[in-house]
């Protein structure tokens, strides 16, 4: 951001909305054009308005009707770009921050890897050392440090595949896939887990289906990036359905849950980075990322992804795939 008239603005603007009136208006104007001239973005504008609305709030008590005073602030925005223009600038602008943040996430999580996997390495040496009785005290906590470091381990990925998606450094290498084989795999190596939280996980495929183009390590991440959210919010004692079918042309695989649900007016929203929309009292585990890498990832393979959720009922995930072509598994490939 450049600072050179910022700080002036910033007074000239909290004089306005005081009441100092036109000549302090028109300054504000003046001061706010060169700014925009010198490399002042759209968020920096937003930041002064918010700071100089502060300033009267401060200086003027609760004399003052908010409506109104943002109003004002809002005006010159309105005079200096066209509606269009502050939208498109204000989503390159976040975009930019979003990219920062998540860079600097991924050298974070880079940096925190190198003991994460010395920890997983050394666990898993104890336990073939030990063999101790899986249903014993040391057997269970060996399980519970395995368990909380791959969790950890699964969210740090998540985090540095959004940081590369954003940077476009992250690419996916398409390939025939037969995806019953594929969900069956998946599904014996989620179904430990779901049994520890007390959830059983049923694949449903009357056929197999039809060959697909996709990246399979992606597509096993996709899958159970969303068994694992089914798994924080079903039902205790309750059930998880994965169903694929072939439906005009595309494969469509579902993730059914029948926990806590989505409220309607959210549904819309989670798929943007760092949404969530349950309380953080309910202390449910996560980012908010998930979903929306799912999303990147679903696009990738030039699918789509939506949901279908009604609230204390259960959700559906459900996301498409293109087929690859006529060949069948079984059948000619
Ligand atoms: P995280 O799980 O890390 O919070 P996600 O992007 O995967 O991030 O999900 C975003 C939000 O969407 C979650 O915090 C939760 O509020 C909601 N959500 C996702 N999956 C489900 C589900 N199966 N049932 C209910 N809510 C869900």
């Amino acid at each position: 951001m450049s600072d050179a008239f910022g700080p002036e603005y910033r007074r000239a603007l909290s004089d306005y909305l005081v009441g100092a009136g036109e000549a302090a208006l028109q300054r504000a104007h003046q001061l706010g054009r060169k700014a925009m001239a010198a490399g002042l973005g759209v968020l920096d504008v937003a930041a002064i308005h918010h700071e100089s609305l502060q300033e009267v709030w401060r200086r003027m008590g609760s004399d003052r009707d908010a409506g109104g005073v943002m109003k004002q602030a809002g005006d010159f925005l309105r005079e200096s770009l066209s509606a269009f223009e502050i939208t498109h600038r204000g989503y390159q602008e976040a975009n930019v921050l979003l990219r920062h943040a998540l860079e600097f996430a991924a050298v974070v999580c880079h940096e925190l890897r190198t003991p994460l996997t010395s920890i997983q390495a050394s666990t898993g040496l104890l336990q073939e050392i030990l063999t101790p009785d899986p249903a014993g005290n040391v057997g269970r906590l060996l399980a519970n440090v395995l368990h909380g470091a791959s969790a950890l381990n699964a969210r740090m990925n998540d985090l540095v595949d959004m940081a590369g998606f954003q940077s476009g450094s992250l690419s996916i290498h398409l390939e025939r896939v037969a995806p019953g084989q594929l969900l069956r795999r998946l599904c014996e190596q989620l179904e430990p887990e779901a049994r520890r939280a007390g959830v059983e996980l049923g694949l449903n495929l009357l056929d197999d289906p039809a060959w697909i183009q996709a990246d399979p390590r992606r597509l096993e991440q996709v899958i159970s990036n969303l068994v694992h959210n089914a798994l924080k919010f079903a039902a205790d004692g309750g059930r998880i359905d994965i169903h694929a079918r072939e439906m005009e042309g595309h494969l469509v695989i579902e993730v059914q849950d029948y926990g806590k649900g989505i409220p309607a007016q959210d549904q819309g929203r989670i798929f943007q980075p760092y949404v969530r929309v349950h309380p953080q009292r309910q202390r449910v585990p996560g980012f908010g990322i998930g979903l929306a890498l799912c999303r990147q990832l679903v696009h990738a393979h030039h699918g789509r992804i939506w949901v279908v959720s009604e609230a204390g009922k259960g959700s559906a995930f459900k996301f498409t795939l293109p087929l690859d072509g006529a060949a069948r598994l079984g059948g000619t490939s």
